[in-house]
């Protein structure tokens, strides 16, 4: 427990933390951090010198399952005092509802002193007072008002909705986090406002599915600035486009699904509102492997939309996962992924080899794949997806970009690294920038500069800062 201080004074308690997995989990991090530290908590770097550690952990694929519950068992080693939160936590073994189910980290780990499922500050906070009790004086007023963020200052998430109305037959996240519930449209416009005030310079905004925003409450009129503004996908992309231009800062879309109505925004990319980015985890193309996986959208025709798209807004970037090897893939229908890839031309494309993640009910589907057939159809699927890649990023030589700089050690002298447009952090290339000629210019870390494009090296591109 906390030291008193030479004055008397007792040290605020430090709560150590780890956050795993993906950016939905990282919001989930920062909301329990920001309470913390409103609360009078200070946070540990080391495990050792914590009073306590909470575990934020991911759930969705075995090698995820493994690095948390390492995680935990290192936490519990060094601290010995842990508490888990996320994902994995909400996940049984033996079947939902079942008698015999217990929790998969209890098990594993049966001295955590609690374990919660995903998004639940709350329940966080509160066995973190049972056994660190909160310190007297809250320093309410050191919190920034758009909270702690865990992402560099200059880029931000805004998670929009929690869970998922969809039930894909590889995927239990619904079972583990429910189904959609939109935030109210004025909140998620409040934090967009408050995080471009703060400096934020791209905002990357996520869910499970972006297009379904405000499903769940029938596109309900919701209030904003004293405004009625509806809550639905169209009109909340437009309203960031306006937040987020007087601070000449970006809006980037992740997990849209290709909807109809998905054509309603492409005018607000084409003018330059949001970024001409996509991301649309397509999974697949063949409509019978679309229809096993249970994909949304799975009717709709994938070419043709994109191809609208690409006319309504040429610039545009789609990036999108696959998976080969799915249960019954036959070599047919993997082909068929294969010319729909090199015809749709997708810009950023990432492929999984199918692996059966527990309580998934595609691991029940007849035709299961050897794993060298699942491996060497990923291996397959990326060669191809690699020469589209490499041929877009070779058509930008010569070509000039507004580059956000993420990286750029002594003010840019030996140049640094950035992203254009077309690159999401952490997912996407990168722009490599060239120490700038003229001596008068520099590089800083979250301001935007021009480019030129000298060369396109593996999947990022080279620049010269103009
Ligand atoms: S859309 Fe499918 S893959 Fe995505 S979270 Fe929902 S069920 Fe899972």
């Amino acid at each position: 427990m906390s030291s008193p201080t030479p004055a008397g004074a007792p040290l605020a308690p430090r709560i150590g933390f780890v956050s795993l997995g993906c950016p939905k989990a990282l919001t989930d991090s920062e909301l329990i951090l920001t309470q913390l530290r409103a609360e009078g908590y200070e946070t540990s770097k080391s495990f050792a010198g914590a009073d306590l550690v909470i575990v934020n952990t991911c759930g969705f694929i075995d090698d995820a399952v493994k690095e948390s519950l390492d995680t935990i068992g290192e936490a519990l080693a060094e601290n010995g005092r842990v508490i888990v939160t996320g994902c994995l936590g909400a996940k049984t073994v033996g079947g939902a509802g079942d008698e015999a189910s217990a929790n998969l980290v209890r098990q594993i780990h049966p001295k955590v002193l609690a374990v919660t499922g995903p998004h639940a500050t709350q329940e966080v906070m509160d066995a973190v007072h049972l056994h660190v009790p909160k310190p007297h004086d809250p320093f309410v007023d050191l919190v920034p008002a758009h909270g702690i963020k865990l992402t560099p200052r200059h880029y931000a998430y805004l998670k929009i909705s929690e869970g998922c109305n969809h039930r894909c037959s590889f995927c239990i996240i619904p079972s583990m986090r429910g189904d959609l519930v939109s935030r109210p449209i004025g909140d998620v416009l409040n934090e967009a406002r408050s995080l471009f005030e703060s400096g934020v310079k791209e905002l990357l905004v996520i869910s499970q599915d972006t297009s379904a925003y405000g499903v769940d409450v029938k596109y309900r009129t919701g209030f904003w600035d004293g405004r009625p503004v509806r809550t639905r996908m169209t009109e909340l992309v437009e309203k960031l486009g306006e937040l987020a231009e007087p601070h000449g800062a970006w809006v980037r879309l992740h997990y849209v699904y290709p909807y109809p109505h998905v054509d309603e925004i492409l005018p607000f990319m084409a003018s330059g509102r949001i970024l001409p980015y996509l991301d649309v985890p397509f999974q697949h193309s063949h409509p019978d492997v679309l229809k096993r996986m249970k994909r949304p959208a799975s009717g709709e025709r994938n070419l043709e939309r994109l191809q609208r798209w690409r006319e309504a807004c040429p610039q545009i970037v789609v990036r999108s996962t696959f998976i080969a090897g799915f249960p019954g893939e036959t070599e047919a229908e993997f082909e068929h992924l294969l010319d729909f890839m090199r015809e749709a031309r997708i810009d950023r494309a990432g492929c999984f080899a199918y692996s059966p993640v527990s309580g998934a009910t595609a691991n029940g589907l007849p035709g299961a794949l050897p794993t060298e057939v699942r491996e060497a159809r990923r291996a397959r699927f990326m060669a191809v997806a690699e020469s589209v890649s490499s041929a877009k990023l070779a058509d930008r030589v010569g070509a000039e970009m507004q580059v956000l700089i993420d990286h750029a050690p002594a003010l840019g002298r030996k140049g640094g690294v950035g992203r254009s447009y077309a690159d999401a952090p952490e997912i996407d290339g990168v722009v490599r920038l060239l120490p700038p000629q003229k001596a008068s210019k520099t590089l800083k870390v979250g301001e935007f500069t021009r480019a030129r494009i000298v060369a396109a090296e593996g999947h990022d591109l080279i620049g010269q800062p103009l």
